[in-house]
């Protein structure tokens, strides 16, 4: 570490910070990035400022968007009253990538941990609860088959079930603990189309 100049240094460190990024992986990038063209340089450091400085939640499902409503909550091509609840905006894209759900998400960024201490009001439940106000006809649990997965889907199938609203949860021909994101469409759509009644 100490052999490198400060600069270089202070780029691996930053890169060090970044969730799975252990410190080999962060020197091969530091030095990636310093033998770039110097405008594919700037092209990166502007896209991360970029991001990070317009990007938003959807004030409707909350997943990442750079507009107040993202394309998805806008499209007129969608059902409305059907609305997929996902543990993050990763979990949604997997879902998107299928082609094959017409109906809205809910992005709740996060899950239900006791033993990390996220409870029901550090995830975005609350503001699925207010959208339930207006005509759904079904609220689809698509959060992860880990521990952390099934409790929130367990605790949001109780809140729910006293409005009458039909409540369903994917399939688990998920793998247990796994990342939906990880999961090939087949199989997402295969868990989508054997969703169960809560
Ligand atoms: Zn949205």
């Amino acid at each position: 570490m100490d052999s490198y100049s400060s600069r270089i240094s202070a780029l691996i460190e930053q890169f060090a910070r970044l969730p799975g990024i252990g410190r080999k992986s962060a020197q091969r990038l530091a030095f990636h990035v310093v033998n770039m063209p110097k405008e594919q340089a700037e092209g990166l450091a502007e896209a991360i400022l970029e991001a990070r400085n317009h990007v938003c939640y959807c004030r409707e499902c909350y997943t990442l968007t750079d507009e107040e409503l993202c394309p998805i909550c806008q499209s007129t091509a969608r059902d409305h009253s059907v609305i997929m609840v996902v543990e993050n905006a990763r979990d949604l894209a997997a879902y998107e990538k299928t082609g094959k759900f017409e109906g809205v998400y809910h992005v709740l960024h996060g899950a239900i941990s006791p033993a990390l201490g996220i409870g029901p009001n550090d995830i975005k439940l609350k503001e699925l609860m207010q959208r339930l106000q207006k005509d759904v006809s079904e609220v689809i649990i698509a959060t992860n088959s880990s521990l952390e997965g099934e409790t929130t889907a367990m605790y949001i199938s109780k809140l729910i079930k006293p409005t009458g609203i039909r409540v369903t949860r994917i399939a688990s021909g998920v793998p247990v603990g796994g990342d939906l994101e990880n999961i090939d469409e087949v199989t997402l759509l295969r868990a989508l189309e054997g969703r169960t009644e809560l």
